[in-house]
C-alpha cells in the first residue's frame, strides 16, 4: 500500500467539504452566487470547501503546492463582507476557531504553480449544477511527475444506485495508482471496489455528457456514440460525477468534445485529474479526442489536449476511429445553427 497518509488526509478533507456543500445547499434555500471575471458563478460553498480542503492539506503536507479554482480576491471586496462572514460561519462548523482572515489565507494557500508534486483541487466542480440543484463534485488529486497518484471525488447529490434515482444520495470515489478504484456511501465511508461496465451489459451501454451545451459538442457527441452503436439518448450530468458514473459501470462512455463556439478552449487540470485516475483504476481509459494522454504536468490548462474521451476501455479505439471518420466540419456547422 502506498500514499496511505495522502489518501487519508484527502478523504477526510473531501468528506468535510462535501458536508459543508450539502449544508449550504440545504440551508440556503436560494443559494446566490458572485460572478467571477470569466462570468462563471462562485458560491459560499465553493469558498468554504476550498478553505477546508486547503487547511487540511496545508497542515498535513506544508511543502505541497495546491493548484485550485478559486482565490479570495472577490470575497475580500468590502461589498462582499457579509458573504465572507457566511463562509466563515460554515467553516467554523468544522474549524470552530476559524477567523475570516484565516479563511482567506486558506483559500489563497492554493496559489502554487504545477510542480513535480502538487495537489489539483476543484472545491465545487459543476457550480452551475450545484445552483440548479443537480449534480456537482468535490475533486482532489495528488499529481507527481505528471501522474495522478491518488484521487478522491465527493458527489453529494449522486444516487447510490442509479436505478433508484430518488433513493439515498451521496457517493465518495477513491483511487490510488495501481490499487484499483473504490466507492463508498458519503454517510459512512465503507468502501467497496468498483469496475467499469462490461460490453455484455447492454442496459449500461449508454453515454454521459455535460448538461451545459456550451461545454461540449452535443451533435458530434451523439454522432460518435451512434458510430459505436450506442443508440440511447445521452445521460446529461454536471461535473466529474460523469467520471464516477463510467467508473462504476453505469455508463460506458463520457464524451466531452470541443464546443464549436469555443474551439480554442483548453480544459483545466482540476476538472479531470481526479476523475481520470478513478476511471483508469476501475479498468477504463481516458485520453483526449486524438488519443493523447491528458497532460497534468505542464500547466494549469491542458494546452496540448483537445476534448476528453472517457470509456470502459473496450469502446475506446472504436470511439477514436469514429472521431477520425466523422466529417466534423459538417457537424460543427450543424451545431452552430442550433
Ligand atoms: P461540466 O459540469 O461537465 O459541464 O463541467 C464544468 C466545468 O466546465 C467547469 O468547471 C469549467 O471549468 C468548465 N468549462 C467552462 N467552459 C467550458 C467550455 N467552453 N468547454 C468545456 N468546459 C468548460
Ligand atoms: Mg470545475
Amino acid at each position: 500500500m502506498t500514499y496511505v497518509r495522502e489518501k487519508q488526509v484527502a478523504l477526510q478533507a473531501v468528506m468535510r467539504a462535501a458536508k459543508l456543500c450539502a449544508a449550504v445547499r440545504a440551508e440556503m434555500v436560494l443559494v446566490d452566487s458572485l460572478q467571477k471575471s470569466d462570468k462563471s458563478p462562485v458560491t459560499v460553498a465553493d469558498f468554504g470547501a476550498q478553505a477546508l480542503i486547503c487547511q487540511c492539506l496545508e497542515e498535513a503536507f506544508p511543502q505541497d503546492p495546491i493548484v485550485s479554482e478559486e482565490d479570495s480576491g472577490d470575497l475580500q471586496r468590502p461589498e462582499n463582507a457579509s458573504k465572507l462572514m457566511q463562509v466563515t460561519r460554515y467553516v467554523q462548523r468544522f474549524q470552530p476557531t476559524a477567523t475570516p482572515e484565516q479563511v482567506c489565507h486558506w483559500i489563497n494557500a492554493s496559489k502554487g504553480p504545477v510542480a513535480e508534486r502538487f495537489w489539483a483541487l476543484d472545491p465545487i466542480d459543476g457550480t452551475k449544477g450545484f445552483l440548479r440543484n443537480d449534480q456537482y463534485a468535490i475533486a482532489l488529486a495528488l499529481i507527481e511527475e505528471g501522474q495522478v497518484k491518488t484521487a478522491v471525488l465527493g458527489c453529494p447529490a449522486l444516487p447510490l444506485n442509479m436505478d433508484c434515482p430518488r433513493g439515498e444520495t451521496g457517493v465518495l470515489f477513491i483511487a490510488t495508482q495501481g490499487e484499483g478504484a473504490m466507492m463508498a456511501r458519503l454517510a459512512n465511508g465503507s468502501f467497496m471496489p468498483i469496475h467499469v461496465t462490461h460490453e455484455s451489459d447492454k442496459s449500461r451501454m449508454r453515454f454521459v455528457e455535460s448538461v451545459e451545451r456550451a461545454h461540449g459538442n452535443a451533435a458530434l457527441q451523439e454522432a460518435v456514440a451512434h458510430a459505436v452503436h450506442i443508440i440511447t439518448p445521452a445521460l446529461k450530468m454536471d461535473s466529474q460525477a460523469k467520471y464516477g458514473t463510467v467508473a462504476r459501470g453505469d455508463a460506458a462512455l463520457y464524451l466531452r468534445l470541443p464546443s464549436p463556439q469555443r474551439p480554442d478552449y483548453r480544459e483545466n487540470i482540476w476538472d479531470h485529474a481526479a476523475g481520470a485516475l478513478i476511471v483508469e483504476e476501475a479498468g477504463g481509459r481516458v485520453t483526449d479526442m486524438h488519443g493523447k494522454s491528458l497532460d497534468f504536468a505542464s500547466d494549469i490548462r491542458m494546452r496540448d489536449n483537445l476534448g476528453v474521451v472517457v470509456s470502459n476501455g473496450v469502446l475506446h479505439e472504436a470511439v477514436l476511429a469514429a472521431l477520425v471518420g466523422i466529417p466534423t466540419g459538417h457537424i460543427a456547422r450543424q451545431a452552430k445553427q442550433e
